[in-house]
């Protein structure tokens, strides 16, 4: 399996992530955050059991493709295109447990999952028509892949079009072995990805961020151990003050992009926790890429 297009955290996430603990975000933002992530670790999921299974196939595998058909916008979470057919993935880390019914979904209570029959038949429409213009020869199947493996679905064919742990290895063996795909078809699908309204930058104010030194790898405060080394009290990771500015430096460029960097600010944004001779010395190391303004 060759990977065309992979998955990108998108900027608006990682800023979210890497301010979590210090900034005051609201109900709705930290809301809509949780969800991305939610279905990221679901995508990925996804991502990690596929390329296993197609590994050494020669299909090519395209995600998180933001599409405009018809001035409709379209997100596919996975694409994998074999010599014949596209497969068109619908990812779900849905925790609920659901009915399968003649080709309907269904909760517990018996209720009709509406959005997600229109979301499955906008992007069997969409994607039929895309690929049907391009190349009528091929042809597209839409499955939606439950990933979350403690959902129940009750109802479920072994040999149906609809995806989950327990089935998905089944239903696309019969393509393991496809022969290799033109790639003229992937280059074209990736053109027409565009960027939408997820790739806006969260407006963050400077003012309200609490100051001071983070964690790189859980973004907790770091509290300084010794002269040379700061720790992490949350997962207890240690990090040399190089360590400390560089990543501190890391968040405020990704944040703020377009403002640059001196000693002051850097002294500032780390609220004085690394001392300003030190600051001086590493920003003054320009062999450092990551500390180039
Ligand atoms: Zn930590």
């Amino acid at each position: 399996m060759i990977i065309y297009h992979s998955r990108t955290l998108i900027h608006q996430y990682l800023s979210y992530e890497m301010l979590k603990y210090r900034y005051p975000f609201g109900v709705e933002t930290i809301d809509r955050q949780e969800r991305m992530k939610k279905g990221y670790s679901g995508e990925s999921l996804a991502d990690h059991w596929l390329t296993d299974l197609f590994t050494s196939s020669s299909c090519l595998y395209l995600c998180d493709l933001r599409l405009n058909i018809d001035f409709e916008q379209l997100q596919i979470d996975s694409l994998i295109i074999f010599d014949q057919t596209v497969i068109v993935l619908e990812i779900k880390n849905y925790s609920m447990d659901l009915i399968y019914q003649n080709g309907h979904f269904y909760r517990q209570s018996g209720e009709i999952l509406t959005s997600l029959h229109t979301q499955l038949g906008k992007i069997r429409r969409l994607m039929s028509k895309l690929i049907a213009d391009y190349d009528s020869t091929i042809e597209v199947k839409v499955m939606p892949f439950f990933v979350n493996s403690k959902q129940q679905i009750s109802g479920l064919l072994l040999d149906g079009d609809v995806l989950v742990p327990g089935n998905y290895q089944h239903v696309l063996a019969p393509y393991i072995a496809s022969r290799a795909p033109r790639d003229d078809l992937a280059r074209y699908l990736v053109s027409l990805n565009q960027a939408n309204d997820f790739d806006r930058k969260l407006e963050i104010d400077y003012d309200s961020v609490s100051k001071g030194i983070y964690c790189e790898r859980c973004h907790q405060p770091l509290i300084k151990k010794s002269q040379r080394q700061y720790g992490c009290s949350a997962c207890g990771q240690v990090y040399n003050a190089h360590q400390v500015v560089s990543h501190q430096l890391k968040v405020y460029r990704y944040i703020w992009a377009d403002r640059p960097v001196t000693t002051k600010t850097a002294y500032e944004w780390m609220d004085g926790k690394v001392c300003w001779r030190t600051l001086q010395r590493i920003l003054a190391n320009k062999t450092d890429e990551s500390l180039i303004p």
